[in-house]
């Protein structure tokens, strides 16, 4: 990221800096407070606080990319994480083993946990916010692509079939997973039993009897399925698939007339079907039972300031960035993020029948686009048409190249 963006997101917080009174007893809880507010809003996921040789450096991961902010006189190392270990209820005395806490709800509204980890020059912390109730996402805040927002509406009336909502990790998958549970929860006119089998659970949802499992006391995901079965549930959620036996679990409970919501982790939707053959899952298995694969990646989603180029290409983004400050997007460009995604809808017959015949993941692509399937690629290069993000930022999530999305 260019420097004048580093510069007016930390020029920001400098300036509130400035104001605190350093000789108060109040300093360190007051720039605590601080770093918490300044982080939430701004839209901070995490703030990293990572002790160098000489000084306490600061960073904010906003949309998944982590920005500089602060650079804390070192004496300021100890007392800083002390006091987040006091407001989390850690052990401040043991500086030397990993500790994880949560700092209650009276200290700062939303839910804050805190991570610290012994290194070489002191203790780095990490404090993850997240997001308020209020903005709680459903579908419809998800800025998903409308073809697949649509069938997965469709899809999440469905009283049995699995749906999987694939990707690599970052790319949101839990954050879809939860957003059609509270779908189902909220738009039903009769009421389901929802049920969710994860590890670990993320996010409490209303309306929804959620568990997380004990792998170490035998209740593990796949046993977990099976028991859960004999709680009468309409619709399962299982955290994610991640071992053939618990995929296996997963879609005999579909077979026997559940709805299962469930998350894999996998490149393309293509991939993520060849993965589930290639794990052994019975091929009729899938066929019958699968309904809908989704797969998305998370962008960020360029900022209407227009602090970005026309005909954005790698490169271009970190001159054109502007010098002033915007409001809304902190001189970054980037404001929000959308999910770019593909599905297959699996009730066609030409692609239930490639599942069924293990085609290669080349053949399956070419029948699923003989069917209508748009993959990631091209519905990238729509999107930096419309200008929705940038080549730049296409070639950070997807690893391609930018100029290949540009048009011919
Ligand atoms: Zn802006």
């Amino acid at each position: 990221m260019s420097q004048q963006t580093e510069n007016s997101l930390a020029g920001n917080f400098d300036q509130q800096f400035i104001g605190l009174e350093t000789a108060s007893a109040e300093f360190v809880p007051a720039l605590v407070s601080l770093i918490l507010s300044e982080a939430r809003r701004h839209r901070a996921s995490d703030v990293h606080l990572t002790p160098e040789q000489d000084s306490l450096l600061m960073y904010w991961r906003i949309d998944g990319v982590l920005h500089r902010i602060a650079a804390f006189n070192k004496s300021l190392s100890e007392r800083l994480v002390s006091r987040l270990k006091v407001l989390a209820g850690l052990l401040t005395y043991r500086t030397d083993i990993p500790q994880e806490g949560r700092i209650s709800r009276e200290h700062h509204a939303g839910e804050v946990r805190i991570a610290t980890f012994p290194v070489l020059s002191g203790e780095r912390a990490v404090i993850r916010l997240f997001a308020d109730y209020g903005q709680l996402q459903q579908i419809a805040d998800l800025n998903m692509n409308d073809d697949t927002e649509q069938e997965l509406r469709q899809q999440l009336q469905a009283t049995s079939g699995v749906i999987l909502i694939c990707g690599p990790s970052g790319s949101g998958k839990t954050t879809t997973a939860y957003a059609c549970l509270r779908e189902l929860v909220s738009s039903c006119s009769l009421p389901r039993c929802v049920m969710s089998l994860e590890d670990p659970v993320e996010m409490v949802l209303a309306g929804v009897a959620q568990s997380q499992v004990k792998p170490a006391a035998g209740f593990g995901l796949a046993t977990g399925i099976r028991s859960l079965m004999r709680q009468d549930p309409d619709v399962i959620m299982i955290g994610e698939i991640r071992d053939a036996e618990t995929a296996e679990a997963a879609f005999q409970a579909a077979l026997t007339g559940h709805l299962v919501v469930t998350t894999f982790h996998a490149g393309s939707a293509v991939e993520a079907l060849s993965r589930l053959g290639e794990m052994g899952l019975d091929a009729t298995l899938i066929r019958s039972v699968l309904r809908l694969v989704v797969c998305q990646r998370l962008l960020r989603r360029s900022c209407p300031c227009g602090g970005l180029p026309l005909e954005p290409s790698l490169g271009d983004l970190e001159e054109s960035i502007r010098e002033s400050s915007c409001p809304q997007c902190g001189g970054t460009g980037f404001s929000g993020r959308f999910l770019l995604t593909e599905h297959i809808e699996l009730q066609q017959r030409d692609l239930a029948e490639a599942v069924l015949q293990r085609v290669d993941a080349i053949t399956f692509a070419e029948i699923s686009q003989r069917a209508g399937f748009t993959d990631l690629t091209s519905r990238a290069r729509s999107a930096v048409l419309k200008g929705l993000t940038t080549g730049a930022e296409i070639f950070r999530i997807l690893g391609r190249d930018g100029s290949a999305l540009n048009p011919d």
